[in-house]
Formats: structure tokens, sequence, C-alpha cells
């Protein structure tokens, strides 16, 4: 999601004067038709995910209001709630992987109908008139993607976004998408966001049959790189610090596993490799890596480290034409795309479903990488709202 993942588009945006503790307002245009949502959130840095109780705008126009059913938990909420990024708005509901059901739709709504299964990814809204937008790269939007939570909606009073961890969302059609009836909705989720990050640099760099593919990082994102790059042809290569997970990622699909860490088994990885997607969520030297790629090779960087990198060694680039490149989930259209093309091959997340007093337990077990592959929300074991939202 927004770079960072969560990240207000504003500088720094104000948390509504309102809210107070246990509650927060998502700026209802129109008051007398909003709901109450059920939520867990952050009320700073330190507070861990506690329940609030959000008020939800009530739909206008061109909004779809969704019933959430499930919500995954990804490494960028992590870093969200605990103020990895800084810049960060309070209080703060994470979530942008989410799959639901329509309740109601706006007037002018006419492509989704109550009942109707739906997801939301990282992106909520964008300009619609810039180069980036115009080309369906929303999430390169040049005035600043809205995120989908800890972003000012430009569109509703400026109210800071708040996400998925919640019973309820209301979000414009545009950037609502279709799940398809044939995929496990709760296994789904994951793929609003860890699918289609990477699915994009995989398309990017026109993966096909025969290409051979280094997914870094066995985590969300990583599970989800196995799968859709065997989906599309290529050869596939994992590359772990987790000896634990070297049968596992066999398992998925992997053709071959090298232990990140074993110089060895790197140096006998050299220039074999077409395309790396790099989705590592803590500092980590690349320069091993660019040696393990060909002619031509690039190195997509999807992970968002808080603290700096080792540097990269320009002469690795140079004497292969390496290309080290970096990508920002996908945008509207390409998440449908790749929605589509997961029901076409049958790809869903490996999952593991949380209830929500088990949140704060699932961040320290993502952070400790014990997690296979995805931890995903019932939306369902959230308490019910207060009676009212206190502000
Ligand atoms: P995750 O599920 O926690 O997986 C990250 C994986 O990185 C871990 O499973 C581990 O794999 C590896 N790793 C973690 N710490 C490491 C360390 N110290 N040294 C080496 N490897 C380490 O996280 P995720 O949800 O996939 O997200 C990964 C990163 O992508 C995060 O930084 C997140 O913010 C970012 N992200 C970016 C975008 C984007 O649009 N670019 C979108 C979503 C997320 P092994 O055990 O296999 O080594
Ligand atoms: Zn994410
Ligand atoms: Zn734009």
């Amino acid at each position: 999601m927004p770079p960072p993942l969560a990240k207000p588009a504003t500088p720094e945006p104000a948390a509504p004067e309102t809210v107070a503790p246990g509650s927060v307002t998502t700026g209802s245009n129109d008051s007398d038709d909003g709901s109450l949502a059920a939520a867990y959130g952050a009320t700073s840095a330190n507070s861990g995910l506690v329940p609030l109780t959000l008020a939800r705008r009530s739909p206008q126009a061109d909004d779809v209001e969704i019933a959430i059913e499930f919500c995954g938990l990804c490494h960028s909420d992590v870093h969200a709630v605990r103020g990895e990024w800084g810049g960060q708005a309070w209080p703060l509901v994470p979530g942008h992987e989410i799959v639901g059901t329509v309740s109601r739709v706006g007037a002018a709504v006419t492509d989704f109908a109550p009942g109707d299964r739906v997801g939301v990814g990282c992106i909520v809204d964008s300009c619609r008139e810039c180069e980036s937008c115009l080309d369906g790269l929303e999430q390169y939007c040049e005035n600043g993607m809205t995120g989908t939570y800890g972003a000012a909606d430009r569109r509703n009073g400026d109210a800071i976004t708040q996400g998925g961890y919640s019973s309820s969302i209301v979000v414009d059609r545009r950037y609502v998408l279709r799940v398809p009836d044939s995929l496990d909705p709760k296994a789904v989720a994951p793929l609003l966001c860890a699918g289609v990050t990477t699915y994009s640099p995989l398309r990017h760099f026109d993966v096909e049959e025969g290409d051979v593919v280094g997914v870094v990082g066995l985590g969300g994102l990583g599970h989800m790189a196995v799968k859709l790059a065997k989906a599309m042809g290529a050869r596939v290569v994992v590359f772990t610090t987790s000896e634990s997970k070297v049968p596992a990622a066999l398992e998925l699909g992997a053709d071959e596993v090298v232990l990140s860490r074993d110089e060895a088994a790197m140096d006998a990885a050299n220039r074999t490799i077409d395309l790396i997607i790099d989705t590592v969520a803590a500092p980590h030297d690349l320069n091993p890596l660019f040696r393990t790629l060909r002619v031509d090779g690039a190195l997509f960087q999807l992970g968002l480290p808080s603290e700096a990198m080792p540097p990269v060694n320009p002469r690795a680039l140079i004497r292969r034409r390496i290309a080290y490149a970096g990508s920002l989930i996908g945008g509207i259209a390409e998440t449908q795309e790749m929605l589509d093309f997961c029901a076409q091959h049958g790809v869903v997340a490996d999952i593991e479903v949380v209830r929500a007093e088990q949140l704060n337990e699932a961040y320290d077990r993502m952070v400790a990488g014990d997690v296979k592959y995805r931890f995903v929300l019932d939306t369902s074991t959230l308490r019910a709202p207060a009676e009212e939202a206190d502000a």
C-alpha cells in the first residue's frame, strides 16, 4: 500500500480533532445514515491493537458499502502499527487485504449489487486525472494515491482512512474489485496486497515459460510470488534464511531452494536467475543476490525495511547489465486481472485464520517468521461496536 504502504498521502496529517480514545471517525458526509463498525486498531506506536469503534460514512452516490468477512495481515500493517515508518496519524485501524459482500450501494452504482462478493486492496482513491491514473497505475498517482488506511481522504473531508480490521468499509466503486466465486474468500484476502504486489513485477518483466524466477523471503509476499511465477510457467528458486522452510518451499511448488546465508550454496547459484522478487522485510545485503542473476537480469525489491540497507555495489550491476528496481502493489485494473488469473489457475494464499484477540500474537509471530504464510482475520470475531462512536 502506500509507500510506506500505510503512510498518509499528506505529510503528518493530524488525527481528526474529535477523536477520543477508543473511537475513530472516518469522515461521514451524511451522519444521518452512517453506520458504526467494530474494529481493532492502534492508538499509538506502543499500544498494540485494541478494540475500537469506527463511524463509517453512509454510501454516497458512487460508494459501495461492504460487510467485511476477512482481512489479511500484511507485514506493512506491522510496520505501520508499530510506527516504524513514521508520519503516522493515530488511532490507526490497519488492513488492506479485504474481502466481504456488498451490503449497500450508492445511487449511481450500477456495477455492484448487495450480496456481491468483493475485495478492497491498498488503494481507495487517487486523483483520477494524472498520467499514472489514466494509465491504470493509480498506485503511482502523481498527486498521491489514497491508501486504505492512514491516508487523508481528499474527497471525504480529509478524514484519515481506516482499514479492514473492521466489520465494514465504504469505498468508491472505482476501487472495488470483484472476487471470483470459485475461490475461497478467506484465502483470497491476501491476494489483494501480497498477490498483486508480486504479480505486478512478474508481469512487468513479462515472465513466461522457461524463465527462472528467484523469490527471496518466504513469507506472505514470497509464497504468493512462488505460486504466481509457477502459474506463469517459470522455474522458481526460493532464497530463504530459514532452513526449516526448505521442505515447505518445495511443497509450495519451488523447483529449488537455496539457503541465502550459505555462501557455497549462493556461489553455486551464480548466473542462474533471470528475475529476482525480493520480499524481505528487514535490511539485508543484495550484492550476493545480484551475483545469482544472468546478463540482463533484474531484481525487484518489494520489502520496505524501516532501517537502511547495506550499499549496492554498482560493479555488480554494471558487469551484467542488471536492473535494480522497486515496485509498489498494482493498479486497480491489474488487481482485477490478477484475481481473474488466480481463478483461472486455482491460485489462493496458504492461510492461518485468526480471531481478533489473537492479532497481537499474530504480529509477533509474523516478525519472528512464524507463519505459513499469511494470517487472515475472521471479522466475525470482532466484538460488537460500542453503541455510538464517541466522536
Ligand atoms: P512476511 O510475511 O513477514 O515475510 C517476510 C519474509 O522476509 C520472512 O518470512 C523471511 O523469509 C524474510 N525475512 C524477515 N526478516 C529477515 C531478515 N532479518 N533477514 C532475512 N530475511 C528476513 O512479510 P510480507 O507481508 O511478505 O512483507 C514483506 C515486506 O514487503 C514488508 O517490508 C512489507 O512492508 C513489504 N510490502 C511491500 C509492498 C509493496 O507494494 N512494495 C506491498 C506489501 C508489503 P525467510 O524466512 O524465508 O528468510
Ligand atoms: Zn500489504
Ligand atoms: Zn493520479
